[in-house]
């Protein structure tokens, strides 16, 4: 009789020898794996000693690596970590500058989450912060008290897309001695490289441009090896590291991030411009003095008060209403019920944020049919 080499048993996880020799494919495999092997203790050693390598997912894995480290390198920035959210990347960047009994001013037209990170959490953990408009850095300047650490703000505001003068925020920081911080996820490195302006950390939600599918939850922050190693201590300490499969596809969407953002600012641009003349839009609110070409793909519109909104959004045909923004496809959102619900109405309306504001994500389809959607739509609801 023939005999099996080892029992079943053992056979079922030891029968392949793993890693025999290098696969040199093309794209980078997904290193679906927990932790990684050593065969004895020298190379464990030469692991704690610095010389590459790998150890345990959580602290460090090729895939969620080389999603860091390709930002970074659009960034124009000596070092980045991928997180496991846009909100993780914010909390690892903010961690790595200040401490509890220290301060930060901040942009008072943040993302809602990253408000509510600083407003409530930190604030419970004794950080804290005083939120102003940093369209007038005056009131910036005025807010910083002895123990201010950070100024934080975003390159693009949502949903009304106030371009940021970094200029502006680097000198004021530089002159009290300041770290600075910019949320670039609206204008992505496509079009505003922050560090490149002496900003000391970028964070993005790679959920939204970077991964530009729709199909993933990621951050990444960027900057000095300093600043970027105390953020990447936060991440691995607070276990908010993104999953190797999630880095994998985020780091396959951004290789088409050129293409994407020079079609969809494009269109953006198109649809912004043709929106200004319709005599049922308020208002429009786009980036339009930066470049001839468009400057990022989010539009926000202002209808009239003639426009039954609630129509409005009915009458959008394939243009579905989406919490989120950034993918491929063109979409809307209502920031006075979803991204801005939790602020008092009066706070909201102080914004500029009423129930007529809806914001568009605008995607990669034709800008043709994408204005006439948008056309149809308004032309349907008048009242
Ligand atoms: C979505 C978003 C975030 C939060 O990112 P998540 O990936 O949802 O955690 C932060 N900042 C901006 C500007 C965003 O649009």
């Amino acid at each position: 009789m023939r005999v099996l080499e080892k029992r079943f048993e053992t056979l079922l996880l030891h029968s392949v020898e793993k890693n025999k020799k290098p696969i040199k494919s093309k794209i980078t495999p997904i290193y679906q794996t927990s932790a990684f092997t050593f065969d004895h203790l020298d190379e464990l050693e030469g692991f704690f000693q610095g010389e590459g390598n790998y150890l345990y997912s959580r602290t460090g894995n090729p895939n969620t690596d080389e999603l860091g480290q390709a930002v970074a390198a659009i960034e124009g920035a000596p070092a980045g970590v991928a997180t496991s959210s846009g909100l993780s990347a914010i909390l690892a960047g903010v961690l790595a500058v200040v401490r509890s009994g220290d301060h930060i001013v901040a942009a008072d037209d943040l993302y809602g989450g990253s408000f509510h990170l600083l407003k409530e959490e930190l604030n419970q953990l004794g950080i804290k912060t005083t939120f102003v408009s940093f369209s007038n850095l005056d009131e910036v300047e005025q807010a910083i008290q002895p123990n201010t650490k950070l100024l934080y703000t975003e390159s693009i505001t949502n949903p009304l897309l106030r371009v940021e003068n970094l200029e502006a925020v680097v000198n004021l920081a530089k002159k009290h001695d300041l770290k600075t911080l910019v949320d670039n996820t609206f204008a992505t490195p496509f079009h505003c490289n922050p560090y490149l302006q002496g900003i000391d950390l970028v964070i993005h939600s790679a959920t939204k441009y970077i991964g530009g599918h729709s199909d993933v939850t990621a951050g990444v922050v960027v900057g000095g090896e300093d600043l970027v190693g105390q953020a990447r201590a936060k991440i691995v300490n607070l276990g908010a590291n993104v999953s190797p499969f999630e880095a994998w596809l985020t780091s396959r969407g951004l290789k088409t991030l050129a293409l994407r953002m020079k079609c969809q600012s494009f269109n953006a641009r198109k649809l912004a411009e043709k929106l200004s003349s319709n005599p049922n839009i308020a208002k429009v609110y786009y980036p339009f003095n930066e470049t001839e070409e468009g400057f990022g793909a989010m539009v926000t519109i202002e209808v009239s008060k003639n426009i039954d909104i609630n129509q409005f959004f009915k009458s959008l045909s394939w243009v579905k209403i989406v919490p989120t923004l950034a993918g491929v496809e063109t979409t809307v959102s209502h920031p006075l019920t979803t991204s801005h619900r939790a602020l008092p109405v009066e706070a909201s309306a102080a914004l500029g944020i009423t129930k007529e504001v809806v914001r568009i994500s605008v995607g990669i389809e034709h800008h043709e049919d994408i204005i006439q959607a948008f056309e149809k739509a308004i032309e349907n609801s008048v009242h």
